[in-house]
């Protein structure tokens, strides 16, 4: 982890989240406040419902706060017109859904090159890092293959590379590991671990799977739309990216 002066790539103050209005209003967040780290793991754990989809997709850019900010490497996301958002996030932010969202129709080397196309990297050269990618998450030899030819576990692979291809500052994962056994879930935290490590990226993961705990610098506890509290992992809780 860095130092304790450097900037955080996340800062969220305050965030507020209803759906809905009158007697069907669903208050998803009622004052969160969240600092993330260049170079830290951050899990967010907490029971179905309470509100951390809402709060990974406002980090992310894909939802709108009522209340409160969110600032991504010192921008605040609010200011920004939805156009420049869409640009923001394309260029900064990896997201990995828990339903995957690769596009049928396309190979799943395809599918890891969108963010570099939507980036403006030329075909030959988004298809060559989108290879690699593939190669790091096992899936070299798939690559002519559609979404639909592969597992779950494999399918979450692919989006795991799609979200790290344009290498973006900050990646957040919505259970990363819940298609994945025990020895390939392990094998991606290994992966993510090193690469936020290596290369200062912030990670955001929302999971409800235990084994991959010790895997986090910090864990935010969240119930009921608020953070209630964080603990840092200890090192020797800290697996062993071998
Ligand atoms: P979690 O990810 O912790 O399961 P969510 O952020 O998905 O929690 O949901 C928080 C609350 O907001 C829940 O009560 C959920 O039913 C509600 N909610 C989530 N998305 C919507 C939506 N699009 N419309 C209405 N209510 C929603």
């Amino acid at each position: 982890m860095e130092p304790l002066d450097t900037p955080s790539v996340v800062v969220c103050r305050g965030l507020t989240k209803t759906y809905g209005a009158g007697d069907t209003a669903t208050k998803a967040l009622r004052g969160v406040d969240l600092d993330v780290r260049p170079g830290e793991l951050l899990m967010l754990v907490g029971p179905s419902g309470c509100g951390k989809t809402t709060l990974i997709s406002v980090i992310a850019g894909i939802l709108d706060q009522d209340r409160g900010s969110c600032a991504l490497f010192g921008q605040d996301l609010a200011r920004l017109s939805h156009r420049e958002r869409v640009r923001f996030r394309g260029r900064h932010i990896g997201f990995v859904f828990q339903s995957f969202n690769l596009v049928p129709c396309l190979t799943i080397l395809e599918n890891v090159a969108v963010p570099l196309l939507i980036n403006g990297v030329k075909r030959a050269e988004a298809l060559r890092r989108a290879k690699r990618h593939l190669d790091q998450v096992g899936l070299l030899d798939r690559v002519s293959a559609t979404p639909t030819q592969l597992s779950g576990g494999q399918q979450q692979r692919v989006a795991i590379a799609r979200a790290l291809v344009h290498d973006p500052g900050l990646v957040v994962c919505d259970e990363p590991t819940s298609a994945l056994d025990h020895g390939a879930g392990a094998k991606i935290m290994d992966m993510l671990k090193s690469l936020a490590v290596k290369n200062n990226r912030a990670l955001v993961i929302v999971t409800h799977d235990p084994r991959i705990f010790p895997y986090a610098d910090r864990i935010a506890h969240m119930d009921d739309g608020v953070i209630q509290e964080t603990s840092l992992q200890t090192v020797s809780d800290t697996p062993s990216c071998a």
